[in-house]
């Protein structure tokens, strides 16, 4: 990472390092704050019919079995719980399916979506462990986020999750059907724990070990059945962990198909909306996917340097997987441990003049930053759709975002249809006593369908305004309009929009927060979206840019409005 990812400046918020399972814990309390009632197979003990689920209801526990999709007016999905030792089965009837069970999606297999790309990278098994006495050790002597451990007794990459806490994930190369997961006990783990750390650790527990293969797939297709059912998430895309983008992925596909769903689900949008989902974020994941394989050979590449390429580790197993079944797994780990002699001090040292070239060639690696990177800013906040939901400008169209290089290149916040809404700071100009700033992500409404327009205080933005007010009432859904003031207007401009907006209220006029001269991007709104202030931003629920004009509508603003929602929502 680098220092400014820190920053908060292309962001409100600065990257993060954070496990997994926390997160789903908050995110379920979070569901709890929202009335999502969250059922236990306990708590549903000695029910038996089926039927519609209640509204905000999580069944844990629950694995949907099969789907019955014979009826044009439901999809009918049958889980299968255990109750009291035994599995029970129940049928429940909904309108929209949506697949976001893993990677092994049973959905996604039911349904008969095929994944495209590449198989069986790698094999790795995952052991979570804790360790106080490792964290104080790393924090003294090397605090960092990740570890690649090469050593002659063992090799592994080392996740410190926390290290006040000793929290660690650590993941070892594995080679089924010679080795097997019961292997690697909670005591085996351990050992090898040791052998990478170089010292035993008094105080080390092993909470949980999972084998796990290593793909860059993506599905042939999101939605099926009259996009009656969809898959998201891992269900729909799996790569390898390299860059931290696979349930950054995820979390992008079920923003992008939460607004279109309610939407669909409340009569606003017509069901051709979800098929925006697969247009929208598909190419995503193959991008995704793309960068994220080139990112595991860089990482790779520290290994081969060293004499250890994983792709000749595989060879060598193929290899021995034609040998008598009874010495292969003696044979695999013969070959295994005599490649990691090419560890040993004796032998990886700069005085010896077969290995020089060697370490100059590691050292060349780290020089020119060409192994793993952690932070691709062009693509975590850059991504941008090119068709679906929105409009491209007609001008010039969209240049198409450049392949994927594994380098990590700077993110430039773009008001381009289809693009994430740029942050700014914005000072909250209400009566209120309290200054409030916040970001214009934060402007766009996170508990309803609601579409956000942003202009500048000037009279035909004004009146576009009026129009977009008028013309969503008529497509039945939400509009709010922002109004961003230079840093430098003085006060009681609230005033003037209220006249300017009257009768419509649901407006918010903010000022632009001057960002520091020290830094490089530049401190107007509209600079930063590369229009002038006659232009205007439509924003969709999802924070996504829905359409936009540079400087003001040559046409009929009433016209223009039409088109626009009529092709955002895809009804006439
Ligand atoms: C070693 C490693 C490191 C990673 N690091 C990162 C990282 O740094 N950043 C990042 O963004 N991503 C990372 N990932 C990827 C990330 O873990 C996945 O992309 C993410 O968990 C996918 O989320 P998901 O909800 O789609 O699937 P999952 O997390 O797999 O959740 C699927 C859920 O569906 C349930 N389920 C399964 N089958 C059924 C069924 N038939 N019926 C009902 N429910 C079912 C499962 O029990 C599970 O709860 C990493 C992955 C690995 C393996």
């Amino acid at each position: 990472m680098q220092p400014q990812d820190f920053e908060k400046i292309v962001s409100p918020v600065s990257v993060a390092h954070f496990s997994q399972y926390k997160l789903t814990r908050l995110l379920v309390e979070h569901a709890k704050k929202l009335d999502f009632q969250i059922c236990t197979t306990e708590s549903l003990k000695g029910v038996t019919d089926g039927g519609a689920i209640r509204g905000r209801e999580i069944l844990m526990g629950h694995e949907c079995v099969s789907i019955d999709t014979s009826s044009d007016n439901f999809v009918g999905v049958t889980v299968s719980s255990l109750v009291e030792g035994e599995y029970k089965q129940r049928d429940f009837r909904c309108k929209v399916l949506v697949g976001a069970d893993g990677a092994g999606s049973t959905v996604r297999k039911l349904m008969g979506i095929d994944l495209r790309g590449e198989k069986d990278l790698q094999k790795l098994v995952s052991v979570h462990f804790l360790s106080r006495d490792l964290g104080k050790y790393i924090l003294s002597e090397r605090p960092g986020m990740l570890y690649f451990i090469f050593n002659t007794g063992a090799i592994g990459v080392l996740v410190a999750h926390d290290l006040e806490q000793g929290e660690f994930v650590l993941q070892i190369p594995f080679y089924p059907p010679q080795q097997d997961i019961n292997d690697f006990s909670p005591k085996i783990c351990e050992e090898i724990i040791f052998k990478l750390v170089g010292r035993e650790l008094l105080d080390i527990d092993v909470i949980d070990v999972k084998p796990w293969v290593m793909h860059a797939e993506v599905a042939e297709k999101y939605v099926c059945c009259d996009s009656r059912i969809l898959v998201a998430g891992d269900a729909a895309h799996r790569f390898p962990p390299a860059g931290g983008f696979g349930m950054n992925t995820g979390i992008q596909d079920a923003h992008n198909l939460a607004w279109k769903l309610a939407s669909v689900l409340d009569g606003t949008s017509s069901s051709s909306l979800l098929e925006t989902y697969e247009a929208e974020r598909r190419p995503i994941a193959l991008l995704n996917t793309a960068l994220s394989v080139k990112n595991f050979r860089a990482a790779m590449s520290v290994p081969s340097a060293l004499g250890l390429d994983p792709k000749i580790a595989n060879s060598v197993h193929r290899a021995v997987n034609v040998l008598p079944s009874g010495i292969q797994k003696a044979a695999l780990d013969g070959i295994f441990s005599i490649g990691r002699m090419q560890l040993s001090n004796f032998f990886l040292n700069e005085s010896n003049p077969l290995v020089s070239p060697r370490l100059e060639k590691l050292k060349q690696i780290f020089r020119e930053g060409k192994s793993l990177q952690l932070q691709f800013p062009a693509e975590d906040l850059g991504f941008r759709y090119f068709k679906g939901a929105l409009i491209p400008d007609k001008i010039g169209g969209m240049a198409p975002l450049e392949p994927p290089t594994g380098r990590r290149r700077d993110y430039v916040p773009s008001a381009d249809p289809g693009s994430r809404l740029p942050h700014m700071n914005m000072r909250v100009l209400s009566n209120s006593p309290e200054e409030e700033i916040v970001s214009t992500l934060d402007l766009v409404r996170a508990d309803k369908i609601e579409f956000l327009l942003i202009v500048a205080p000037v009279e035909a933005s004004y009146h576009l305004a009026h129009v977009a007010f008028k013309v969503a009432k008529e497509f039945k859904v939400s509009a709010r309009v922002c109004v961003v003031w230079p840093y430098d207007a003085v006060g009681g401009v609230e005033a003037s929009s209220k006249a300017a907006l009257a009768p419509w209220e649901n407006f918010i006029d903010v000022q632009e927060v001057k960002r520091s001269l020290t830094n490089s991007l530049s401190s107007s709104w509209w600079s930063i979206c590369q229009m002038s202030d006659r232009g205007a931003i439509l924003v969709r629920p999802d924070e996504h840019i829905a359409w936009r004009v540079k400087s003001g509508i040559a046409g009929d603003p009433v016209q223009e409005m039409k088109r626009v929602f009529s092709a955002v929502l895809g009804v006439k």
